[in-house]
């Protein structure tokens, strides 16, 4: 854009700038949308913060009452760990274990594992809707923030506006 001169005092420079509407309807519902906005951004915020935190918790719950279980029926630890490593599922090393105690790793494993698919289900679920909510909120408030401004020209020495130039 090229630079236009002030008409009121000839010496400044004319800018592009957001300011106040000053009363109106649209700067009320702006501010409106802004409220409904920060209710969201905070509700789904804080809900997503929740689940995250609260589905961790359980999953360690469910991973120490796994290693303790285990603990007690005489299985080695190296071994325990394979069940919490990802995309491991050796098991030629349980050969020197007892048939009870074999069966119990296999029980333990496919306790720990199917209670992580169900967590990352819900977590996925709730997690997305709550994400949704919050974008959603930032998108309203953008554009209710955008509803209590309106363009204009200021001069840059002068400070007069001009609806048009
Ligand atoms: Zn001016």
């Amino acid at each position: 854009m090229d630079q236009v001169t002030c008409g009121q005092c000839q010496s400044g420079t004319l800018k592009r700038r957001l300011v106040s509407r000053g009363g109106g309807a649209g700067q009320w519902l702006g501010l409106l949308l802004m409220l409904l906005a920060a209710a969201g951004v905070v509700y789904g915020g804080f809900n997503l913060f929740i689940t995250l935190r609260g589905t961790n918790e359980t999953g360690q719950d469910v991973e120490a009452a796994v290693r303790s279980t285990l603990a007690d029926a005489g299985i080695p630890d190296y071994l325990t760990e394979q069940i919490f490593v990802e995309g491991d599922e050796e098991t030629t090393e349980l050969a020197g274990l007892s048939a009870e105690q074999q069966a119990l790793f296999g029980e333990q494993r496919l306790r720990y594992l199917s209670t992580n698919l169900g967590l990352d289900f819900y977590q996925a679920m709730s997690g997305g809707l709550y994400f949704l909510i919050t974008g959603l909120g930032l998108v309203t408030g953008l554009t209710g923030w955008l509803l209590t401004r309106r363009r204009v020209f200021r001069c840059s020495s002068c400070g007069a506006l001009f609806d048009s130039i």
